[in-house]
């Protein structure tokens, strides 16, 4: 497999961390300080694997052929995809790992790899350098950990990357869906999603508050699961709504923490089709209002919604209404 400047244009351009692009460079150019490479340059360290003490590290060992490698990555989502045979060389192996999944567009099981990855790397330098203590579950809890950063960094970065028509360009903090602006509201509503990349559950809650009395009204809670962050806020959103509908409400006042909803309430169109559907569903509820006004807050005015979302993600309660 040639790695030529197409294919780096390429890598460069995907939508993966960065830090996963600089990593895999110097993976493929053997810049990682290896314990070879280390001995080869004269310095006086063990050549030995850390993890198995049975062969000398190389990448290929450290990543691929060491026993204990080989174990982790059996577990791994991205692992029956991997084709792991020590006939193959681990420079012909490595690029090819890459260019399948980003061929194949899935950067969620590249995110995987990477972490994982990224996570024998850290483990073998305490180990080697701080002799840490480790074990095959700390390494997959600190992989996993990243898969996280990464699912949430893109969510945030790809799910709804907005057309905005010439003329305007970034978030509003508020907006006026329907009435006026000098109309009051007389219900607001919070909400918040939460989610899990490694189950894709997630969970939703709300809560209604009457603006003139400023009583709690009540809310909901429902388990759901989804591909993202971003998009268990839109299920939180759209649950609330059809709850409000239930209701009878029709003049409210929705605070959100998340600026890409705001968005979304304003009609921008999303690239992403599923965020496209439910907005679809969002707006002809909105319609249905009298009044509707949208604001951004910050995260402490949804911390009871939040609360509730969290309860479900973790499936305490699953649907729930009150
Ligand atoms: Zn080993």
């Amino acid at each position: 497999m040639v790695l030529d400047s197409s294919w780096w244009r390429h890598f460069w351009a995907s939508p993966l961390l960065p830090k996963w692009k600089m990593f895999a460079w110097k993976i493929i150019h053997n810049a990682l300080p290896s314990a070879l490479l280390l001995a080869r340059k004269g310095l006086p360290v063990e050549s030995k694997c850390g993890f198995c003490h049975q062969e000398v590290e190389t990448l290929s060992h450290l990543f691929r052929d060491c026993p204990f490698t080989w174990s982790l990555w059996e577990g791994q989502p991205c692992g029956s995809t991997l084709n792991i045979s020590q006939d193959q060389s681990f420079e012909e192996w490595f690029p090819e790992v890459l260019s399948k999944f980003i061929h194949d567009k899935d950067w969620l099981m590249l995110d995987h790899f990477f972490s994982l990855l990224w996570a024998l790397w850290l483990t073998r330098n305490s180990l080697r350098f701080r002799s840490t203590v480790y074990s095959p579950e700390s390494i997959l809890e600190l992989a996993s950990s990243w898969v996280d950063r990464c699912s949430e960094a893109r969510s945030f970065r790809y799910d709804i990357t907005l057309e905005f028509p010439p003329g305007f360009s970034g978030t509003m903090s508020s907006a006026v869906l329907r009435g006026n602006a000098s109309d009051a509201c007389t219900v607001s509503l919070t909400f918040d999603g939460a989610w899990s990349s490694d189950s894709h559950n997630a969970g939703t809650g709300w809560v209604f508050l009457d603006l003139v009395s400023d009583g709690h009204l009540g809310g909901g809670a429902q388990a759901c699961s989804s591909n993202s962050v971003f998009q268990s806020e839109l299920m939180a959103c759209l649950f609330s709504l059809r709850h409000a509908r239930q209701r009878g409400y029709s003049s409210l006042q929705i605070l959100t923490d998340c600026s890409l909803v705001v968005d979304l309430l304003r009609s921008q169109v999303p690239k992403d089709i599923f965020v496209r559907w439910i907005q679809q569903e969002l707006l002809e509820l909105i319609g249905a209002l009298v009044v509707c006004h949208v604001q951004k807050v910050p995260r402490s005015t949804v911390a009871q919604a939040h609360c509730l979302a969290g309860m479900t993600r973790r499936r305490n309660l699953l649907c729930f209404r009150f």
